[in-house]
This record gives C-alpha cells, structure tokens and sequence, in this order.
C-alpha cells in the first residue's frame, strides 16, 4: 500500500493579496482554536475511514500557516501520528508569510517536527512585492531564511512569481541572484495568472503586465539562471538541487493519493477523488466531503505527469509512437519507446500540448 500524503489548508490570512483567489478568511484567536480542533476530529475520522495507513508528507498550506500560533499548528502533525502511521523520515512542510512573527512560529512548529519551509518572496523587488499586495521586504526574507536554518530547517523553498506588474528582466535577474545567493535548495517559478474575481482581474488592463513574449523569455531566464546554479527543474515551475525535490508535491503529479483536510481542501483516496465546501464554518461543524469522481484514470496520469520532467513512463508503446509521428508536436515533445516527456519549449505552452495529446487517448 502506498504511504499517503496528508495536506491540511490553513485558510487564514492577514491582508488579501490583489490577484489571489484562494479560499481564505481573517485569523481570529476563537477562530482558529476551533479550527484546530476540527483539523484533529478530521484526522481521527479520516483513520476511521482508512485505517491506520503509512504517511510520508504531511503539507500545510493556506491561506497562510504561518499566522496562526505555531504551538496550534504543533497540535497537527501530533494527531497525524496518533491515527496514521506516519514515516520517521516524513517531509513535513509548512508554507510561510515572511512578515509573520517567524521568530516564534519556526521553532515552535520545528519542536513539532516540521523539517520544510516554502517562503512567498515572489519577488525581490520591493516595488514588485507592493504590487502584489506584499507587506514585507527582500531584507525580512532573508531574515526568515536564517530564522528557519537557526531552528534548524535546511529544506527551504522559495516562490518566485513570473509575469508580475512592472517586472522585466532585469528585475527578474536580480530576484534569481537574491535566491540563489540564499543558497536554498528549492525554488518554485509561477507565472502569474489573472484570476476572475480577484482585483487584479478588475483591474484589467490598467495592470501594467509584462507581453506574453517577454514572460516567455523571463521563464527561459528562470530555467537557465536556476540550472547553472545547480536546481535541477524537475517540473513546469518547480527546481531543486537533486534529492531536495518536494516529495508532496511529486504525489500529485505522480497521481498518487493523498488526503486534504480542511475548507475546499481536495483528496484522491482508493480511486475517488472528493473536496471539503469552501465554508470555515460548515468544517468547524463537521460537514462531510463533497465526491468529486473517479481519479487515477489513464488520462489523468498523462495530463498531470507530463508536467513533470522525467513525463511519463509505461505509456502503450503505439500510443507513443503515434504522438511522436505528429509534426505539430515534434518540437515540444520527446518520445522513447512507452516513455512521453514535454521538452522546455513544450513546457512554455504546456496546456495546448496537453490537450492535444489527449484529444489523441
Ligand atoms: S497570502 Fe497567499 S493565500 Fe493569502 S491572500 Fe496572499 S496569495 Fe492568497
């Protein structure tokens, strides 16, 4: 039986970033209490319904983690263990705000074994950061990168954001030097993506956006500047000196299962895959999942493999050849025996190439 992941959405969130469309609401100190102790019951129930089966990531994410007390957070991982049998080496993983108090929550939630930290800097630029709605500057990160290695947490990621108002190269070229002269062994790259009903999407086109040709060559930048420093990509966005890949985050690309715990919080457990509403209270109160459908189709398993840059092996070799002998394909693709891969080029363009590889199913 594969381990499962475990991620458990932290929906709290001090200020609202202007292009976010996350389900998240204000901390209060009752609030998250008994959000906590919904987190706990969830866990216990979930074991019911599963047994007491092996875990090997535990991932929280928000929202933001980081502003709620760490010692709250510490209670989690605690019931995690009480109800699955979670791996002495698990990658725990907690996504954290710069300008929270990360004195007092990195080694609280470290005591609670947390051993990975995914930092928002999103952009060295301090103009870049306001932009986005971010409160804390480049010095602050690096602050936290040291609070994290003082409390003794090495496997530190950190976000960049491609495509953000008033960035170019240069900006971008001095956000890839910031991050790999913290020397950290992670780093995700996301292209910024205007989203209905965010104000950023409101903004339309009074946001002053970068073209779509010169986020393409920032992406081209991020790959080459993040190779030579010794991140290897090993998905779309994500790169990693090798062996510090995220092993939570690998479990959905790789299709395997995993539970969420928490408002509008996705799981894919024995084939089906199913959400909690998006309703802080409705989960405090005990409401159940929502299904979703069947998961771990062949289909699926393309779709979320080829993002991925090992692709996708044990593919049927006819299939295979088939997209190989597709002339608008050939650039993007490469392709060995039962083996698919999308090359950078593919990657750029990732969600054309997909869909017609599937179209091809
Ligand atoms: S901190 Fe993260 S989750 Fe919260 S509003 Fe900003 S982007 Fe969204």
């Amino acid at each position: 039986m594969r381990p499962f992941g475990i991620y458990i959405h932290i929906p709290f969130c001090r200020s609202f970033c202007p292009y976010c469309d996350f389900y998240k609401v204000r901390p209060d100190g009752e609030l998250m209490q008994k959000y906590t102790e919904a987190v706990v019951n969830t866990t216990a129930s979930f074991s019911h319904i599963y047994g007491r089966r092996p875990v090997d990531t535990i991932y929280f994410g928000g929202g933001t983690p980081s502003a709620v007390p760490g010692s709250l957070i510490a209670d989690m991982p605690e019931a995690v263990r009480e109800n699955f049998d979670v791996a002495s080496d698990a990658e725990i993983t907690v996504e954290c705000n710069p300008s929270s108090d990360l004195e007092s929550f990195l080694p609280a939630v470290s005591a609670a074994g947390v051993n990975r930290v995914s930092l928002g800097l999103q952009s060295a630029s301090d103009g870049e950061r306001r932009a986005l709605g971010r409160a804390s500057d480049a010095v602050r990160v690096r602050q936290a990168v040291s609070i994290a290695r003082a409390a003794g947490i090495e496997n530190i990621s950190l976000d960049v954001m491609l495509g953000v108002p008033g960035q170019d190269r240069e900006s971008l070229l001095e956000t890839l030097e910031f991050c790999t002269g913290l020397k950290v062994p992670h780093i995700s790259a996301y292209m910024l993506k205007i989203e209905e009903g965010t104000v950023f999407f409101d903004r339309g086109e009074s946001l002053d956006l970068p073209s779509e040709d010169d986020v393409c060559d920032m992406y081209e930048l991020t790959c080459d500047k993040l190779e030579a420093a010794g991140l290897k990509q090993y998905e779309i966005s994500n790169f990693a000196v090798p062996g510090f890949e995220s092993r939570h985050n690998l479990k959905y690309w790789r299709d395997e299962e995993y539970l969420g715990i928490g408002p509008a919080a996705h799981s894919f457990a024995d084939g089906r895959r199913f959400f909690f509403p998006p309703d802080i209270n409705a989960f405090i109160e005990g409401a159940g999942t929502a299904d979703d459908g069947p998961g771990g189709s062949f289909e699926e398993k393309v779709m979320l493999g080829l993002r991925l840059t090992e692709g996708v092996s044990g593919l049927p070799a006819d299939f295979v050849r088939r997209v190989a002998e597709r002339s608008d394909l050939a650039p993007f693709v490469s392709a060995d025996k039962t083996t698919l891969k999308l090359n950078r080029r593919g990657f750029l363009i990732s969600n054309r190439v997909i869909s017609e590889i599937l179209e091809m199913i």
